[in-house]
């Protein structure tokens, strides 16, 4: 639907469009669509405030050296925050997770003084499977979309109309006040990279990162894709990235300890002279969008508990081309490598079975291999 040309602005319309706002052309302002003078107007109070916002294309380059919302700071890497668009909203009849409106998953607080790693019934595992589905369909139509040009604020609009569009609520939007729909991040950025106006350039490694609550389920996935002609070490680290995930899942079954799946992927990234990030971790996944259990992908941690069958969590290795260690921008979530060589991830959802696992959120077209392969 959104790989092909534009979709119009309001939310939950998705119809591909071409008008254009008189004020948007005026202010250079590319990215933003109508279908109709209907959704124009029905949806101007909104609109508006994107005039407001500093606004960058690629021919005004003088304006994007004089965008620096954080004076003083010392950046790692090459890579600088561009100018983020207003919330999007999401329909009144989608169902919402608690956080939904102060930012504050009660839910989830209230779980985390507990390790015990809950065990789903079959009604939990049937909706599990069916928002993890319905999350994968959401980021292929993300990863469809990215092209040298488009700005991730683009691939967040694409990634919001899909979900709307399946009922979904975009799990990241205002989770702990995140104020977007997805994560995307660029290069030197490992996760939580804020969707903005920055257009994506030839060379570049883009994750994005997409989580959906559907009828009190969320299902969580990511990919590493190729923006149009990436580099030998870049190709290297998004491989690398997919192979320690690989072989992680290959490891699940009952039995299992938590703790173990680090020591896997952290050796075959450092066969590849590659390092392990260590600040962020897989997590279960059910009801509650982050919970127990916690999966370090690092060797020698101190996870807690052991794979049963019922069990839901993410595996998501974050692998570095150069230092482990992580910085955060001054924005609070946009975590970049120290020292701002470039990071790749992949992430699934995955069930424990009685002989080892499900992977709720794989792909299900042209053989279940990531996308990025078919894009170089
Ligand atoms: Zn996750
Ligand atoms: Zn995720």
């Amino acid at each position: 639907m959104a790989s092909a040309g534009h979709v119009c602005e309001t939310p939950g319309c998705g119809k591909p469009s071409k008008l254009q706002c008189p004020t948007c052309i005026k202010l250079e302002i590319n990215n933003s669509y109508f279908c109709s003078q209907e959704c124009f107007k029905g949806y101007w109070k909104h609109h508006k405030d994107l005039h407001k916002t500093p606004q960058l294309s690629a021919s005004r380059s003088s304006q994007k050296d004089s965008y620096n919302p954080w004076p003083g700071f010392v950046f790692t890497g090459k890579l600088r925050p561009w100018p983020v668009t207003a919330k999007r909203d999401v329909p009144d009849h989608i169902r919402r997770p608690d956080y939904a409106k102060d930012g504050q998953p009660m839910s989830e607080k209230q779980a985390r003084l507990s390790t015990q790693i809950r065990v789903l019934n079959e009604t939990d595992i049937s909706r599990m499977r069916r928002t993890c589905s319905l999350a994968r369909e959401v980021l292929d139509l993300a990863g469809k979309a990215i092209r040298v040009g488009v700005t991730a604020d683009e691939i967040d609009r694409v990634v919001h109309e899909a979900c709307i569009e399946r009922e979904c609520y975009p799990s990241p939007l205002n989770y702990f006040h995140f104020p977007k729909s997805c994560c995307t991040s660029v290069n030197e950025v490992i996760c939580h990279g804020i969707p903005d106006l920055r257009p994506f350039e030839d060379g570049d490694i883009v994750n994005v990162d997409v989580t959906v609550y559907h009828d009190g389920y969320h299902g969580d996935l990511n990919e590493t894709y190729f923006v149009g002609n990436v580099d030998d070490e870049g190709k290297r680290i998004v491989n690398v990235a997919y192979e320690c995930l690989d072989q992680a899942i290959r490891a699940v079954k009952p039995g299992v300890r938590y703790r173990d799946i680090g020591g896997i992927i952290q050796r075959h990234a450092h066969a590849n002279g590659c390092s392990v990030v260590r600040t962020y971790c897989g997590h279960g996944i059910h009801e509650l969008f982050h919970t127990a259990p916690s999966v370090p992908h690092y060797a020698r941690n101190k996870a807690i508990g052991v794979m049963r069958p019922g069990h839901c969590f993410t595996i998501e290795p974050m692998i570095n081309l150069g230092t482990w260690k992580d910085d955060t921008w001054p924005d609070d979530w946009t975590a970049v490598t120290q020292d701002g060589r470039r990071s790749a991830q992949f992430e699934q959802t995955l069930l424990v079975t009685e002989v080892g696992c499900d992977v709720l959120t794989k792909r299900l077209e042209d053989d279940g291999k990531p996308l990025f392969f078919s894009q170089t």
